[in-house]
């Protein structure tokens, strides 16, 4: 059997619903789950309705219409007769918050957070069951909440693994079948009291990888709006290729070094039970994509580059030109650690140490002036990370070019560079 995902680029608007019941009636006969992610960027929509009422802004009534009117538009495209029950279904889904609405927020809305971003992935999967089933499919629709348990870590869930093996076994595995296609959210889970828990922003291929895991599937495509997996950004690196193949190994390090194309936990429930997983277009269905799996072959001739803008590059050193040692290395990390401000490079010589970090500008603002109490601490916005697997010298030669280098790190096949602009 195999395991679908689709995220929110591929059921933006009716045109693209159509384009994934075609792609769908073209799997007849075989067993198949689907999972869907909220449609375009209706998650952003959904935060900006979480905001609004944290902040108690007036502007809640409108911001849940713009919501509403989006769906209703896609709902009269895709339907000849009228589908009021349905547009009913989706604006009751709002009901649920009603009783947060007037609740004064400390800082702990994450529960509120994930009521409201859920209501993404439940609508999507609502209307594309129904347009599943006016075409003709047998799509039975599950509620992902009651299959997917996670601890009550609200916006990160961390999967209950023994008990959703046990309810996916138990409610999605007899619905499984040659003549019907199950729809369900990604995403989304719940709790140990049924209160609605997230796998963190971009979490459905995870949910993919999780129903592939209990359910022992043979194979996980997810459809994008590339042909696969590309070797660079093609919107910074004109000339990027598709590779055919990548091996877990070389996929869990890609999305290490952060390549976006591959939610970074995605890999290891598949690697655990080596489930094959293909990233296809869903412009082109009939294109092979790339296949990911325990056997791939990379092909290590072609070079990968990830690139990380917004870089904050961090230099620490002791007030009295000490050598950094040990104690000063666990003070420091302590309080990256505490900060939950995650480091994507790093080095250190006799009196400094360096790290580059991307987080949000706040959170390092007041990890600096912590480091501040006890070190000399200097720091620069605006640099990039490039990290290329599998590199060449003319390549780094040419990527470094006329710019500053902050930072250089190499490994047999990885090499690493924080850059800063263009010097003038
Ligand atoms: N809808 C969620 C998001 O936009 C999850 C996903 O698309 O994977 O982050
Ligand atoms: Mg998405």
């Amino acid at each position: 059997m195999r395991v679908f995902k689709f995220g929110g680029a591929s059921v933006k608007d009716a045109d693209a619903i159509r384009n994934v019941t075609t792609i769908l009636n073209k799997f007849i006969g075989e067993p198949l789950v689907v999972v869907i992610s909220a449609m375009g960027k209706s998650t952003n929509a959904l935060e900006a309705i979480h905001r609004s009422i944290i902040e108690n802004d007036g502007k809640l009534d409108q911001h849940i219409q713009k919501f509403k009117d989006f769906h209703d538009v896609i709902i009269d495209e895709l339907f000849q007769l009228d589908r009021p029950w349905l547009k009913k279904h989706v604006s009751n889904l709002f009901e649920e918050i009603i009783p947060f609405q007037n609740q004064t927020f400390d800082d702990n809305s994450d529960e509120l957070y994930d009521k409201l971003v859920s209501i993404g992935e439940l609508t999507s999967t609502l209307i594309i069951d129904n347009h599943l089933k006016c075409s003709g499919l047998n799509s039975i629709w599950v509620d992902a909440r009651t299959i997917i348990k996670t601890d009550s870590n609200f916006k990160e869930g961390r999967i209950n693994w023994e008990q959703t093996e046990r309810l996916v076994n138990a409610q999605l595995a007899p619905n499984v079948s040659e003549t019907s296609v199950v729809v369900t959210q990604g995403f989304i889970a719940s709790d140990h009291q049924n209160r609605t828990t997230t796998l963190g922003r971009e979490g459905s291929d995870y949910s993919a990888a999780i129903l592939s895991y209990c359910l022992d599937a043979d194979e996980m495509f997810i459809w994008k709006d590339v042909p696969g997996v590309l070797n660079a950004d093609p919107r910074k690196f004109p000339d990027a290729v598709k590779l055919d193949e990548v091996s877990f190994h070389e996929a869990i390090e890609l999305a290490y070094y952060g390549a976006s194309v591959i939610h970074p936990r995605t890999i290891q429930p598949l690697q655990r039970k080596n489930i094959r997983m293909y990233v296809k277009s869903f412009v082109n269905p009939d294109a092979t994509g790339t296949l990911i799996s325990q056997n791939a072959v990379t092909n290590t001739e072609i070079p990968s580059y990830i690139t990380q803008n917004g870089q904050w590059l961090i230099t620490i050193a002791t007030r009295d030109f000490s050598f950094i040692v040990e104690e000063h290395l666990s003070h420091i990390f302590e309080c990256f650690a505490r900060h939950k401000v995650k480091i994507d490079i790093m080095q250190n010589s006799a009196v400094y140490f360096t790290a580059a970090v991307h987080n949000k500008e706040w959170r390092l603002l007041e990890l600096i002036k912590d480091l501040q109490e006890s070190y000399e601490v200097k720091y620069n916005s605006d640099a990039e990370l490039i990290t290329i697997r599998h590199y060449n010298e003319e390549i780094i030669d040419q990527l470094k070019n006329d710019r500053i280098v902050y930072m250089e790190q190499k490994t047999r096949q990885t090499y690493r560079v924080l850059l800063g602009n263009p010097s003038v």
